[in-house]
């Protein structure tokens, strides 16, 4: 189906954009200066009046991580927001004795909803129930889910096509295919690229990239949303996995600010 061919594209290779390790650390980011100077974009600008936003999340947290600063701004202007949660997150644990597959397919979105509630929000919510970690093999599904509820108009919030995550970056292109073929705006959003690309890398496209400014309150209640995902802040005794969200990674998806790729 056409939906599993990827479009030509001079993108890096997946190994390029590994995550392993800590990563570019927020202090690099931060030292760089590049971010806070990318072009603002208002919240208006990103979704105008009369627009619904449909936000896809590949995993339960995605959605704060990535835009929880939007979501709150959204919620302001009284924009429409619907969120596509894409797999209930039941990796992020293997082999655990600590939250078993069942045990995370039940809390991970309880946290999610928590989290939103935190941010003052209840978006109408659309479980695909794709398997975590092999979204890339059921686009066809996130596919056709996204066929039917995306109108011409609506802006959709995805994962950038080339996130790092295969989930990330098949979510990325289920969408943008998807936004397409509907006449929907796709806007892409970096999570774990601030992981394994650095300041000035190449392979980012800061040409397309854009900065909403958060206020300091909505920056906080980001904050506080993100202590609703206790299943990723916390390490795993019965695997000696370490915690997925550690305090180094969250600082490069706390700033002052969230950048999309228009
Ligand atoms: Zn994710």
């Amino acid at each position: 189906m056409g939906v599993m061919t990827e479009p030509h594209t001079r993108a890096p290779q997946p190994a390029e954009r590994l995550i392993a390790g800590r990563g570019t650390p927020d202090a690099e980011w931060q030292a760089w200066g590049g971010l806070a100077s990318l072009p603002p974009v208002t919240v208006a600008e990103l979704v105008p009046a009369y627009r619904r936003a449909v936000i896809i999340a590949p995993h339960p947290d995605d959605e704060v991580l990535a835009c929880g600063g939007l979501l709150q701004q959204l919620h302001a202007q009284g924009t429409q927001t619907i969120l596509v949660a894409a797999t209930n997150g039941t990796s992020s644990h293997p082999g655990s004795a600590h939250l078993t597959p069942s045990d995370l397919a039940r809390l991970r979105p309880q946290e999610s909803a928590a989290a939103l509630q935190t941010l003052g929000l209840a978006p109408q919510v659309l479980r695909a129930r794709l398997i975590d970690g092999q979204v890339r093999a059921s686009m066809e599904h996130l596919h056709t889910l996204l066929i039917q509820l995306l109108r011409p108009g609506d802006v959709v919030f995805v994962t950038w096509r080339q996130d790092g995550h295969p989930d990330h970056e098949a979510c990325g292109l289920a969408a943008s295919l998807a936004a397409r073929a509907c006449r929907a705006t796709l806007i892409e959003m970096p999570v774990w690229s601030w992981h394994w690309a650095a300041p000035g890398d190449r392979r980012v496209p800061w040409h397309r990239a854009c900065r909403l400014d958060l206020s300091a309150e909505e920056l906080q209640r980001k904050q506080q949303a993100i202590q609703c995902f206790q299943t990723q802040l916390n390490d795993d005794p019965s695997t000696g996995q370490q915690a997925i969200l550690p305090p180094h990674v969250l600082a490069r998806l706390l700033h002052p600010y969230e950048i999309y790729f228009t």
